[in-house]
C-alpha cells in the first residue's frame, strides 16, 4: 500500500519532470535526467548538469566521468542500490556549459521535490556548481572538500566533480578518498552494514 503510493508519488514527480518548460533549457533537451540508482538509497549525489550521453540516454552520469565515478564508487562496494544519483539541473545546457543561475533556481523545485521523495541521509555534492547551488556561494575546492557537514540532520559533503579527474589523473585519489569517507559514514549511521564483518 504504502509502496503503491510511492510509485504513484513517483509517476507524478517524473511526469512533472517530463512536463517542464521552465527554463531555456527545454527546448534543446532530448530527454529529461532525473536520476539512476535507488529511490529509496540513503546516498543522495548530485552532480552538475547532464552532458551528451545524458541527454540522449535520459540517464545521469552514463558518460565517462558517469563511469569513472561508479568505479570509485563500486571499489568501496557501492552499487546502484546504495545511490540515488542526480544533478543540479534535469536539461543539458547546450555545448555543455555550466548551467546559469535562472536555469538552477528554474529546476530548484524539482529538486526539492526529488530530495522529498528519496529522503536520503547523506548528501554528496560532486564540483563547485552543485556546492554553489546547494549553498549559495562559491567554494574553494580544495578547502571544502572531504568534510561532512551535519545540517538539519542531514550529512552533506563536497568532493571534486568526476570529470575534473578525466582531464587530471591526479584528481581521481582525493575523489577516491572522499568515497571511502562516504562509505563510513553510512557505516557509522547504520544505513549499510560494515564490510569488517
Ligand atoms: N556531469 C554531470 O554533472 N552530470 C552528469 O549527469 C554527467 C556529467
Amino acid at each position: 500500500m504504502a509502496e503503491d503510493n510511492l510509485k504513484e508519488k513517483w509517476k507524478s514527480f517524473e511526469d512533472s519532470c517530463r512536463n517542464c518548460r521552465a527554463c531555456d533549457l527545454a527546448p534543446t533537451r532530448t530527454n529529461v535526467v532525473i536520476s539512476r540508482g535507488s529511490k529509496t538509497a540513503p546516498l543522495m549525489l548530485i552532480g552538475e548538469a547532464p552532458g551528451r550521453d545524458e541527454d540522449i540516454k535520459g540517464l545521469p552520469f552514463v558518460g565517462r566521468s558517469g563511469q569513472l565515478l561508479q568505479n570509485l564508487l563500486a571499489s568501496y562496494g557501492l552499487t546502484e542500490k546504495d545511490y540515488h544519483i542526480c544533478n543540479i539541473v534535469k536539461c543539458r545546457p547546450p555545448e555543455n556549459r555550466r548551467p546559469e543561475p535562472s536555469e538552477i533556481a528554474a529546476c530548484k523545485k524539482l529538486l526539492a521535490q526529488q530530495f522529498a521523495l528519496v529522503k536520503p541521509k547523506v548528501i554528496v555534492l560532486l564540483g563547485s556548481t552543485a556546492y554553489e547551488a546547494f549553498y549559495g556561494d562559491k567554494p574553494v575546492m580544495r578547502d571544502v572538500r572531504g568534510t561532512f557537514v551535519e545540517r538539519k540532520g542531514y550529512y552533506i559533503m563536497t568532493t571534486f566533480h568526476p570529470a575534473f579527474a578525466l582531464r587530471n589523473e591526479k584528481m581521481k585519489i582525493p575523489i577516491y578518498e572522499d568515497m571511502g569517507k562516504v562509505r563510513k559514514k553510512l557505516e557509522e549511521l547504520g544505513l549499510i552494514e560494515s564490510l569488517e564483518d
